[in-house]
């Protein structure tokens, strides 16, 4: 992977939007371009962003940062599209665990109890 950039904040929405992502979300990858973008809010938020940021992931600050982070590098090292897949190799990552991206491919379920199924459909510009 190439290393990540950080945005300024004031360009990030434009930025997710022409990408077709989700302007909330602080992160996105484009994997056919091995990039992955940060939104500078991450660690200079404003008190209207970290609020926002908040309000849909529970956190802000370095554990946000983390979260953000390591779900990326979830779809940086597998190639991996879609976006339950991503959250549980980030979430093997912040564990200290090596994903195992080979999981999808043979078609074994997580442990968890959460459909790969339901899913929404794989697209190359992806949001956190
Ligand atoms: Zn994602």
């Amino acid at each position: 992977m190439k290393p990540s950039a950080a945005v300024p904040a004031d360009d990030w929405k434009a930025l997710v939007r022409t990408q077709g992502g989700d302007p909330v979300s602080p992160a996105f990858s484009i994997l056919d371009q091995r990039a992955t973008l940060l939104d500078r809010s991450l660690f200079l938020g404003s008190a209207v962003r970290n609020k926002e940021l908040s309000e849909r992931f529970g956190m802000t600050g370095p554990a946000l940062v983390d979260l953000a982070i390591t779900h990326e590098m979830g779809h940086g090292i597998c190639q991996e599209k879609n976006e339950r897949r991503a959250d549980d190799y980030g979430k093997e990552l912040r564990d200290g665990k090596t994903p195992d991206c080979a999981r999808a491919l043979v078609g074994k379920q997580s442990s968890d109890t959460k459909s790969v199924a339901t899913a929404p459909p794989d697209t190359l510009r992806l949001s956190l």
